[in-house]
């Protein structure tokens, strides 16, 4: 890009906590619709990269939504336009930054914890809108994990200098460094006094107080690719999270009326009110079969030598059908052909009394076949379905027909 040779001065660099500046505008370019790339000849925001994502905020009059960089140039992705070589003031959203800052800065001081006091090398580094993940070379349990939140919040209390410094590959602390250093001659080192060394191109708060408190989350950790993942929070998000956390747990507490402390008790209890109230539904249900049987038989056809019982049973539990069948079926002279409708699926129960002579089970493996089923049985009684559940009335009135022509024969 023309007069960007040497690349953009990144203000960022030297002063981390640059919230405001001033610069040239050096190429304006319409990208689509809304969208232009803009080149400056100096920045203080950040482009996406080493795990920190890009800055947003102004530049004029220009909302900046995105920043990339390409081969040394900082590029500036932007709602409108600004005119070539004019002066503009820049400015970060720094709310955002700051919270980016506290997250990357917490993520170093962990990195440094894990692997001095559990040998656990930092693989790799997320930063999400919500949480932030650290990548592991092994895996740690819980009481390790809350040992290396508690040693890096010591860390956060004890205020350490975060500095950066740009040293020579061969430099002794380069070795000595948490990472390898990157293809480069010259290398920005990102030190915690005493704690943690390591080549980082991004932007930290300037000592571990300001890191605001970390916290690795309980039910954040997951095993990918042979790496532990553990899930983290810093600062602003961590103290944001736990109004949330507690309103929730308050508002909890007054729909269960009892204390956070109670919880898992009070559960327990109403998963045992709820198997109790469940089998005395059953139990009910089960009551009510003579009932229905009776009511049942009143509906009854009678058709040549028999009583034809037609019926859908969709609103007692499935198991109760072949309960319903048998008692119809004590009197002789019934044939009970019942269906029911069970999570979309159709079932069926044919059965006939003693003394007619009609195969229930032929009489099934057509009707199942309409609900695109199968099943059979024994002559005086059969049973089974299909997947069809919205077929079943039609299969229920074929088999009728059937069973309709089949007694007036036989009469
Ligand atoms: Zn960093």
């Amino acid at each position: 890009m023309a007069g960007t040779d040497s690349g953009t001065v990144r203000l960022y660099r030297e002063d981390p906590s640059l919230a405001t500046f001033t610069a040239k505008v050096l190429e304006v370019r319409e990208l689509e619709e809304k969208s232009w790339v803009i080149v400056i000849d100096r920045t203080a925001f950040y482009p996406e990269g080493g795990g920190q994502p890009a800055d947003e905020g102004r530049l004029g009059e220009a909302e900046v939504f995105d920043v990339q960089e390409e081969e040394g140039v900082i590029v500036h992705y932007a709602d409108c336009p600004l005119e070539v070589s004019e002066e503009v003031e820049g400015s970060i959203d720094w709310e955002r930054r700051w919270d980016i800052m506290q997250q990357h800065t917490g993520q170093h001081l962990l990195s440094g914890v894990l692997l001095d006091d559990f040998d656990a090398a930092t693989r790799g580094f997320h930063m999400g809108a919500e949480e932030s993940t650290i990548d592991l070379s092994r895996e740690l349990g819980p009481q390790d994990l809350s040992l290396a939140q508690a040693r890096a919040n010591v860390l956060v209390d004890a205020d350490l200098p975060v500095t950066s410094r740009v040293v020579d590959r061969e430099d002794p602390a380069v070795k000595a460094a948490r990472r390898p250093p990157p293809g480069v001659d010259e290398v920005r080192l990102v030190e915690i006094e005493g704690v943690d060394s390591v080549p980082c191109g991004g932007t930290h708060v300037p000592s571990t107080s300001r890191i605001g408190g970390i916290h690795i989350l309980a039910g954040g950790s997951s095993k990918a690719h042979g790496l532990f993942r553990i899930s983290f929070l810093c600062g602003t998000r961590l103290r944001r999270r736990l109004g949330r956390l507690d309103r929730l747990v308050t508002e909890l507490s007054h729909m269960l009326t009892t204390s956070p402390d109670d919880f898992r008790e009070r559960f327990e209890d109403f998963q045992e009110q709820n198997k109790d109230l469940k089998s005395e539904v059953t139990e009910l249900r089960r009551a009510l079969v003579p009932l229905r049987t009776e009511a049942l038989l009143e509906t009854a056809e009678s058709i040549g030598p028999g009583r034809v019982v037609l019926a859908r049973v969709d609103d007692l539990p499935p198991e109760t059908l072949p309960a319903i069948a048998s008692a119809l079926t004590e009197h002789s002279d019934v044939v009970a052909l019942l269906g029911a409708e069970v999570a979309g699926a159709g079932r069926l129960i044919f059965a006939r009394g003693e003394g007619l002579d009609l195969d229930m089970g032929t009489l099934l493996s057509s009707a199942a076949a309409i609900l695109g089923g199968g099943g059979g049985g024994a002559p005086h009684h059969a049973s089974g379905g299909g997947p069809q559940g919205e077929a079943l009335d039609a299969a229920l009135t074929t088999v009728l027909e059937q069973v309709r022509s089949l007694l007036k024969e036989g009469a």
